[in-house]
């Protein structure tokens, strides 16, 4: 079970405990837009239903990224438009079937097999509206901007921008109560997508998992990642060594491993 925390006016993000994960809703006078939809189809019908408690208008759903956790949500909106960036669905397309498979595996290790078992069921929903660098939609009398800042923890991140609420959401290009997760990510763009965000001017951003947070969090962390890039850098170029790296690694070792892997 999630609940809302409404950080604007119709712009209201629902936190899980189940992996600190936040999705997000933005209401507007005609249609509403669903941002991420959970990790299998009992988060997103979940999820669905209390989108419906919110608001009885037609749903729009966009995925920041690719990864389960964001994605495996969204049967329970269809059919309905899915908007991601062009990398999104093909990472989908390539990689659905294997996070399924290691995802369930995960869970039943851990003994949670119940999650497992509805990972396990999970028929990833592509998305059909891809978008390339920018979109704006009109969700009646408000106004959202889809933006992607190039690689960065992922390939096709997507932030969701309300300018008339001053929110952003930045799906896991932003990470608040864990450090940033580097498995698919490109170290050196990731502090020029931050900028991206920055650039934006909206004071309230949503991370993908962890509570809300201010610009000032935003540019520490950018901060950090500027750290993480510029030792990975370094450790290509055999100017510091792999020890001394995850030594001076603003994260936990195995952070910076993933960092230094990529
Ligand atoms: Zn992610």
């Amino acid at each position: 079970m999630g609940r809302w925390i409404e950080v604007a006016d119709g712009v209201l993000v629902r936190r899980y405990a189940e992996l600190d994960l936040s999705v997000g809703l933005v209401v507007g006078g005609e249609s509403c837009l669903v941002v991420d939809t959970g990790g299998d189809a009992g988060q997103g019908a979940e999820l669905a239903a209390a989108v419906r408690e919110v608001t009885p208008l037609p749903w729009q759903v966009v995925l920041t990224h690719s990864h389960f956790d964001h994605s495996f949500g969204t049967e329970a909106f269809a059919p309905c438009a899915v908007w991601a960036h062009r990398g999104c669905r093909a990472d989908l397309v390539a990689t659905g079937a294997q996070q399924r498979e290691t995802w369930a595996r995960r869970y039943r290790d851990r003994g949670e097999p119940d999650v497992a078992d509805r990972i396990a069921a999970v028929r990833p929903v592509l998305p059909d509206h891809l978008v390339d660098d920018s979109a704006e939609l009109d969700l009646g009398g408000r106004r959202v901007g889809l933006r992607h800042f190039g690689p960065a923890h992922s390939d096709h991140d997507l932030v969701v921008h309300v300018p008339d609420a001053d929110v952003v959401f930045a799906g896991d290009l932003v990470e608040h109560g864990a450090p940033p997760q580097f498995g698919d990510a490109f170290p050196q763009g990731w502090p020029a997508a931050l900028d991206g965000v920055l650039a934006l001017g909206a004071a309230t951003v949503l991370p993908g998992h962890g509570d809300p947070v201010d610009r000032d969090f935003v540019r520490a962390q950018r901060a950090e990642l500027a750290l993480v890039a510029e030792l990975c850098r370094e450790v290509a170029a055999g100017r510091l060594g792999r020890e001394q790296a995850l030594a001076r690694s603003p994260y936990p070792e195995e952070f910076m491993a993933a960092a230094l892997a990529r």
